[in-house]
């Protein structure tokens, strides 16, 4: 059962809708490190920071066994315009946080209270990791010696998931969310006035096949078997109605899960790129980044999250993996550990996916997912 008072569980509403009002992007979440370093520092736990610049990581150990758990929770806002009304909607105009890693932070923050004061036999690690939203906050404190400085042996995360019904969870044994990566490729032509084209090379035209072309590779080149994305998202090139420009910029994003269908999706974008730019007279440079590798749980650890979960009354669920990618895929790189989707979605019907204007983390979740870390926890340094 809960031992999440209601008391408690009024405090711990307060402070998600204090980090709410209160949002910060990636890298600059200095206010809300020192909102949870106070708070973790109150309670025993040793805090050290300067772990991806504004990360940190509170630890707890207990009785005499080198035994060690890390939970991590996100703590950045995005770069969005709040649309909720709430009246703790945020105060700073332009920055939203739309994933929930407001109610992320509160709830490791409550866990970290009530284990504060229960008997465990270990250390227990808790990383509040920056810059979540495309910038590899967990990759630069994986970098600044997180498992160096902070030996474990298995590191769980857990995001709200508003597309499923509270009180429901998803561990899969593998593939939970996707690698990926970004593109730009600068199409090169020869630019022309509008009624004399063939006096030119027309990026336009180019960047038009590009496009089309670039959709085959997921059709074309990669297994039907193997899950995989290319779409291209922006395109700009020109200001006039009557010159043909000198170039067009295209650029978009790829996911996969397999390293080797990764492999192809980069050599294929550049070679498409290149050569059918190449067949209309004009050049494409183009520059491939892999962001974030796939988030892959270790089987063992899920396995433990869902009976754990299971103990507690959640509906445990299978579900697809999402081709939205997720930055814990670096600590799962390096450490055994578990994914989680904790299900999100209210009763009304009315809820604004993830990264929306009008997404509000559900309060309603938060004495499930504390007492999922606390019991889970527990059940690991018994
Ligand atoms: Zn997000
Ligand atoms: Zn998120």
């Amino acid at each position: 059962m809960s031992a999440f008072s209601s008391d408690k569980l009024q405090e711990a509403i307060r402070w998600r809708h204090h980090l709410h009002a209160h949002p910060e992007l990636g890298f600059q979440e200095i206010e809300t490190a020192r909102f949870v370093a106070e708070r973790l520092s109150e309670w025993g736990y040793a805090v050290r920071t300067g772990y991806g610049r504004t990360g940190l990581v509170g630890s707890l150990t207990k009785g005499s066994s080198r035994k060690a758990l890390g939970i991590r929770a996100d703590m950045d806002a995005l770069p969005i315009l709040e649309e909720t009304g709430a009246p703790y909607a945020s105060k700073s105009a332009g920055v939203m946080h739309a994933c929930g890693h407001d109610g992320h932070v509160t709830v490791a923050l409550a866990a970290a209270r009530e284990l504060a004061g229960e008997t465990f036999d270990g250390t227990l690690h808790f990383i509040f990791q920056p810059a979540e939203e495309n910038e590899g906050g967990a990759r630069a404190m994986v970098e600044d010696g997180l498992f160096r400085d902070f030996p474990m042996d298995a590191v769980l995360g857990m995001h709200n998931w508003p597309a499923l019904p509270v009180g429901t969870l998803v561990a899969r044994d593998d593939e939970m969310m996707a690698a990926f990566g970004t593109f730009e490729v600068q199409v090169v032509g020869r630019g022309a006035h509008g009624a004399m084209p063939h006096e030119g090379a027309d990026p336009v035209l180019a960047a038009s096949q590009i496009v089309s072309a670039l959709n085959t590779i997921a059709s074309r080149n990669i297994s039907p078997l193997q899950a995989s994305v290319v779409s291209v998202t922006q395109i700009h090139g020109g200001d006039a109605w009557n010159v043909i420009p000198e170039r067009v910029v295209i650029r978009g994003t790829t996911r996969w899960f397999n390293a080797a269908v990764g492999d192809i999706l980069q050599a294929r974008l550049e070679q498409v790129a290149r050569s059918v730019a190449e067949g209309f007279g004009c050049r494409a440079e183009t520059d491939y980044q892999r962001r974030y590798p796939a988030t892959i749980n270790n089987a063992a650890v899920a396995a433990m999250v869902r009976s754990q979960a299971a103990a507690m009354e959640l509906q445990v669920i299978d579900a697809a993996p999402s081709m939205a990618a997720e930055d814990f895929a670096f600590m799962l790189d390096e450490k055994p550990g578990c994914y989680f989707w904790l299900g999100a979605a209210r009763a009304t019907g009315d809820n604004p996916g993830l990264h929306s204007p009008r997404f509000d983390f559900n309060d309603q979740i938060i004495p499930g997912a504390v007492d999922m870390w606390r019991s889970t926890a527990m059940n690991f340094l018994r």
